[in-house]
């Protein structure tokens, strides 16, 4: 009787032994689990620098790039609605400073030359810049940023003055008609924003401000490219009706990523655009 105790005793022993064992590995299953989903998403960096989580569909475009975008997704994911200012030969700036100009040789990752533009704008061209490198596209360059309503005022009359001086006919109002197809009165030129830069090729000088640029490997490039990091092609050849601009395929302009790729998704300029928002908000 003894024995038989003994030996249902360690059966029971032996039962509660697996039992144990098996709630073990349960446990252990569930825990890692539930760490996978969070493991698995792509980190974003917050404000503070610090590596958050984010659901993968409010990161989209990660999977897309070939660089490291994490340091950069906080500025071409913005839609603060600041970056959807509309300067055109309506809708003047003033002479209105922007806040947050800094100067584009201060970037460590990229060498611009010396020009101002605004902060979160440069973040985003620097990330372009270094895609297009990585795609083979060497040479993007700025040729124009941030101009003070001075400054825009100099060049405007420098261009008025060339074109009386190439038709000595005009009037001083048919050179100004003339001059504001290419170029702003001050106050008119976005410019001024510290939003908009002049793009160009470095390897490819005879193209600088030319219409040709939308034919070499920089412009088809940053066409194609631009949106996926906040910037669009501000003067497209066939809204020059709407803007009021010739087609300028070196001028882009940053609003962020989310009304950069539906611009270019519905075929939209920025006027458009901002009308097209404004009846979604009415
Ligand atoms: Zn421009």
């Amino acid at each position: 009787m003894h024995g038989k105790k003994e030996k249902t005793a360690r059966g029971i022993c032996a039962i509660l032994a697996v039992l144990i064992v098996a709630a073990l590995g349960v446990l252990v299953t569930v825990l890692v689990r539930r760490a996978e989903p969070a493991a698995s998403t792509a980190p974003s960096l917050s404000d503070s620098g610090e590596s958050q989580t984010l659901p993968e569909e409010e990161t989209p475009a990660m999977m897309n790039y070939h660089i490291d975008i994490r340091p950069y997704l906080d500025a071409i994911m913005t839609t603060d609605p600041a970056f959807l200012v509309l300067v055109n030969p309506a809708h003047s700036y003033g002479d209105t400073v922007p806040s947050d100009l800094v100067w584009a040789d201060e970037t460590t990752v990229y060498s611009f030359g010396r020009y101002q533009i605004e902060k979160t704008a440069l973040e985003a061209l620097t990330a372009l810049c270094l895609e297009a490198e990585s795609d083979g596209v060497r040479g993007i360059d700025i040729t124009s940023a941030y101009r003070s309503f001075d400054k825009q005022n100099a060049l405007f009359e420098t261009y008025c003055d060339r074109e009386i001086r190439e038709n000595p006919a005009l009037t001083r109002k048919q050179a100004e008609a003339l001059v504001e197809r290419y170029s702003c009165r001050p106050g008119r030129s976005e410019h001024q924003t510290g939003l908009a830069v002049d793009l160009w090729d470095k390897n490819d000088t005879s193209t600088r401000l030319e219409e040709s640029f939308a034919d070499t490997e920089a412009g088809l490039w940053l066409a194609e490219n631009a949106a996926r990091f906040g910037f669009v092609l501000r003067f497209p050849k066939e809204k020059s009706d709407v803007t009021g601009i010739d087609f300028e395929p070196w001028h882009f302009r940053f609003v962020g990523y989310e009304a950069a790729m539906a611009m270019k998704e519905k075929g939209m300029c920025l006027e458009e655009y901002i009308d097209y928002i404004a009846k979604q908000n009415s």
